[in-house]
């Protein structure tokens, strides 16, 4: 074949080949729109044509009310298949048939990432993605599949991926201190954020002592230790209150002695005035919020910076009355033992504050941190007790362990008799008092206890790791009598 003819034989191929892979008129599939599958009704007698005009050929009679369904249109022609015949018809004959229900607007929660589709089909566009666990409403479903809006879009989901969200009825409760506000019900969830002492809070659910609470437009979890059913105020002793902001404290020194009110949190820094003992103050601040220093102003409006070390939530006596130091262990980013979402770091607060409250006009005391939210080294408490002329020192600890069984309660002490006597007369309280399995006094060479100065126990009430000491660690009875333990313990040595 010469080059002509080889070019003409090519182009008859392709020719041949359009033809048959295009049996439509490639006219009309250029100038029309394809758009997602539609049903319609038709409005009139119509007829069905072979093209996008009224001179082409008739293909068939339309009757009135017929269903026809249609994907594809050229101008106001569209394109539909009637009695096995694919032709086009008028728009204006056709009105679109609505499927699918309205109903009562109903939450959802997505069981998995799903997708958002312009119409109710799998094989619609996909606007965009829902992730797992987002609640969606929706009013409007069509067949399986319900017209929801996300992100501003609307379209439809398979209803296979939704399950329906049940409104429990909700009970109100009174914070007790500030607590956490967190994205899980465990110490490590993400911190939402700090609710205040004494606010009203919806439970909306309880599991193992925590409680999923609405507050403040968000919804996290927080431990039931800090709440009290209903809306009632808590009796406003300052051991109840956690943001210290407004509260009286007191500098606890040895008579005759004077603290430094300082212009800034700092040793460093210049002298205001000096404070005696009993001095009263207005925290302006939350305590432990300036790295060991608390904000106050004095009586007389001064306003300064005093060490924590030498201030007190309770007023010390003139005459020098045994001075107790209560070391709850732990806290602010060290939760110490957690298991079953509670923490050691937050029971030994809670019963070192019902110590205070039990010892409170008997003895002078302070605790080495007031507030879940601080941590004060190993080495801070011991140097809070020897900056004092502290009379007990006794540590709070709860235990752990990766055998289960192990359960029970135990005192250790470092040095002395007094701390012995003091580590027995704890122990044997917290066994007869909590009905705590007897794992006896013993010495143990842990810093806090060995350099504290005066006579120092640390006492563990309890496995955490163990389920029937667990139940008795969270139930705020039991918490009662290890705090009557260690009281009525520290009473009994002095
Ligand atoms: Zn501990």
């Amino acid at each position: 074949m010469d080059k002509i003819t080889k070019i003409l034989t090519s182009a008859l191929v392709l020719l041949l080949l359009i033809t048959i892979v295009f049996p439509y008129s490639l006219v009309s599939a250029e100038t029309g729109v394809t758009f997602t599958k539609t049903t319609y009704k038709t409005t009139d007698l119509l007829n069905l044509r072979s093209a996008d005009s009224v001179s082409s050929k008739k293909l068939a009679s339309i009757p009135k009310n017929t269903a026809l369904t249609s994907n594809y249109r050229a101008g106001d022609w569209y394109r539909v298949t009637y009695s096995g015949k694919t032709g086009y018809v008028l728009g204006q004959y056709l009105t679109k048939v609505v499927s699918g229900t309205t109903f009562t607007k109903t939450t959802y929660q997505t069981t998995d990432a799903l997708s958002l589709r312009q119409a109710a089909s799998t094989v619609s566009a996909r606007l965009l993605t829902i992730p797992v666990k987002t609640s969606i409403s929706s009013s409007f479903r069509d067949g399986n599949w319900y017209r929801v809006t996300y992100n501003n879009k609307t379209g439809f989901v398979s209803g296979s991926y939704l399950k329906k969200v049940t409104v429990a009825p909700t009970t109100a409760y009174t914070t007790t201190e500030r607590l956490n506000l967190r994205s899980a019900p465990t110490t490590s969830g993400t911190l939402l954020m700090t609710i205040p002492s004494n606010q009203v809070v919806q439970s909306l659910s309880i599991s193992s002592n925590w409680h999923k609470v609405k507050y403040g437009g968000k919804t996290g979890y927080v431990m039931g230790t800090y709440l009290k059913k209903g809306t009632a105020s808590p009796a406003a002793t300052p051991a109840g209150k956690a943001d210290y902001s407004g509260a009286k404290m007191y500098v606890l020194i040895d008579s005759g002695s004077t603290v430094a009110l300082r212009s800034a949190a700092s040793v460093l820094s210049g002298q205001t005035a000096r404070l005696g003992r009993g001095t009263p103050l207005v925290v302006t601040n939350s305590l432990h919020k300036t790295r060991g220093f608390v904000a106050v102003q004095t009586a007389d409006g001064r306003r300064g910076y005093v060490e924590a070390t030498y201030l007190t939530l309770f007023q010390p006596s003139t005459s020098n009355r045994p001075l107790i130091v209560l070391d709850p262990g732990h806290g602010g980013y060290d939760p110490g033992a957690v298991r079953s979402g509670l923490a050691e770091r937050d029971i030994v607060l809670a019963v070192a504050r019902q110590v205070a409250g039990l010892l409170e006009g008997k003895v002078d005391l302070t605790l080495t941190r007031y507030t879940n939210d601080y941590y004060p080294t190993l080495g801070d408490r011991s140097a809070m007790s020897n900056a004092l002329s502290t009379t007990r020192f006794v540590s709070i600890h709860i235990n752990a362990s990766s055998a289960v069984s192990a359960s029970g309660a135990e005192s250790f002490y470092y040095k002395g008799s007094s701390s012995i006597q003091l580590a027995q007369a704890i122990q044997q309280r917290l066994t007869s008092y909590a009905g705590m399995k007897n794992r006896n006094v013993r010495f143990a060479n842990y810093a806090v206890i060995r350099n504290t100065q005066a006579p120092a126990v640390l006492a563990e009430l309890g496995f955490l790791s163990n389920s029937a000491d667990r139940a008795k660690l969270a139930s705020p009875a039991y918490q009662t009598r290890y705090a009557q333990a260690i009281t009525d313990g520290i009473l009994a040595t002095l």
